[in-house]
């Protein structure tokens, strides 16, 4: 089904789609045989939505440029720190997604030349499209920790992104010794998955206690005056970390005024910290490539329509996962993924007609304090005037009984599974 019958069905998308529509369909969908969907980025967000654009048929053209061969989940990282899980078991390549009719392209890319619809690559190569999906992930706000730099982090590596600098911050965990004190530098909001800092805070702890490393301290310096789930935190960390690990929130540490990675020093209003290990995780704004193709706002994020997920400034291009801001979408893997496939399914409308349903997803996160106390919390968000609207949060209780907790534990593992398999499988 093509041309107008899509036209039929705008008005599914809070009136929206009517007017992308047109200009979508005027030129490509009629000069060419299948409509070309590319997809900027290969992880949670941008593979999920290659893999849902060819899943119903091959009618669609999809390329999916990746810079990396491989990916490397950031979610459940901080269980792999924690010693819970093997480095290989966050590893994914996207053979599958390619069997599925997915045309990767490993390579950079160095720019969206917006006016004439193509990708450029770091190569010169020019990659056209009819409708343009960016899932490029966050980047980092590195000036805004005086002293902290890219530099900076091959010695107080931020480990927010896997690869590299999860190994590195793996190999200095597991070198600490006894009375060792470690510092996080825990960002503003809004950053990548809120509670994971905590979480990393727990598996750290979890790590040195299981070694036997004595007298080991981790500092949080926060830079917001509270954090998701933090009661539930700070009485988990009492049971099982007690003394271990301290958060200081901007009105005790009164800011950070510099970091030194070569003396391994931060420096607060309050104090110096000499530190065995510092894992300074910076203020995050959307992936560079979202901002060199004029796609963000003041806020460092790219604003969207909740509907569609399309580009406030860019019609013809849709905006997912952590880059995306408009509302109150949850910086997690499983909202990316959620909203990917909305996304395929919008622009399979648009394109070919296809079936669409209202947009709704949700989103769990679990973290995990030690191997059998999980906590979540989690709600489901739809789309209203354009942006995105939380609806029943739900948090877990401190009073929840320890098989709870173990279950939970037990649903992070299966979660991973699932949503892993979802995206690569
Ligand atoms: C410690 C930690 C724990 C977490 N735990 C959870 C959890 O329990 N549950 C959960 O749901 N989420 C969790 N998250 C969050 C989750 O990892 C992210 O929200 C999710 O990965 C966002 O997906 P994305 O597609 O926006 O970005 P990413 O998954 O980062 O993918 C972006 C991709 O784009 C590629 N790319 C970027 N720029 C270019 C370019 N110019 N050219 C080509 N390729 C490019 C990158 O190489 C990368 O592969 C956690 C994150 C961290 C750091």
């Amino acid at each position: 089904m093509k041309g107008s019958a899509v036209i039929d069905r705008r008005s599914f998308v809070g009136g929206t789609l009517g007017a992308l529509v047109a200009p979508v369909l005027a030129a490509p969908a009629v000069a060419q045989a299948r409509p070309r969907v590319v997809v900027i980025g290969g992880g949670a967000g941008g593979a999920t939505a290659a893999k849902y654009l060819v899943a119903a048929g091959a009618e669609l053209d999809v390329t999916l440029i990746e810079a990396n061969r491989s990916y490397v989940t950031p979610f459940t990282s901080n269980q792999f720190l924690g010693g819970l899980k093997p480095y290989e078991t966050l590893v994914y390549g996207y053979d599958n997604l390619i069997g599925r009719g997915v045309r990767p392209i490993f390579a950079p890319v160095a720019a969206i030349e917006r006016s004439d619809r193509q990708v450029r690559l770091a190569d010169g190569t020019r990659v056209p499209y009819d409708r343009l999906i960016v899932s490029p992930g966050i980047d980092f706000r590195w000036a805004d920790v005086p002293g902290y730099s890219e530099e900076a982090a091959e010695r107080m590596p931020h480990a927010w992104r896997g690869g590299d600098q999860l190994l590195l911050l793996k190999r200095q965990l597991d070198a600490l010794e006894d009375g060792a004190v470690v510092v996080i530098v825990a960002p503003p909001n809004p950053y990548r998955c809120p509670p994971a800092p905590y979480e990393r805070a727990s598996m750290m702890a979890h790590a040195l206690t299981t070694r036997g490393v004595k007298g080991a301290r981790i500092v949080i310096l926060d830079a917001k005056d509270h954090f998701a789930m933090q009661p539930l935190f700070e009485d988990a960390w009492e049971r099982h970390y007690p003394g271990m690990i301290e958060w200081q929130d901007p009105k005790m540490h009164g800011g950070i005024k510099a970091v030194d990675p070569k003396a391994m020093t931060v420096t607060t209003d309050l104090e110096t910290h000499k530190a065995a290990l510092v894992n300074v995780i910076p203020p995050q704004v959307a992936g560079a490539l979202g901002r060199a193709a004029g796609l963000t706002d003041e806020t460092g994020f790219c604003p969207v329509d909740a509907g569609t997920m399309t580009a406030s400034v860019d019609p013809n291009i849709h905006v997912i996962g952590d880059a995306a801001i408009g509302g109150d979408f949850p910086k997690s893997g499983f909202a990316a993924n959620n909203e990917a496939k909305n996304t395929a399914m919008v622009i399979r409308h648009m394109l070919l007609g296809a079936r669409l349903l209202p947009v709704r997803f949700t989103n769990h996160c679990w973290s995990v304090i030690a191997p059998a106390d999980a906590i979540k919390n989690g709600a489901r968000y739809e789309p209203r005037d354009g942006k995105i609207v939380m609806l029943d949060p739900y948090t877990s209780q401190r009073d929840e009984t320890p098989e709870l907790r173990e279950k939970q534990a037990k649903e992070a593992i299966g979660w991973y599974r699932g949503m892993t398999t979802d995206i690569f499988g």
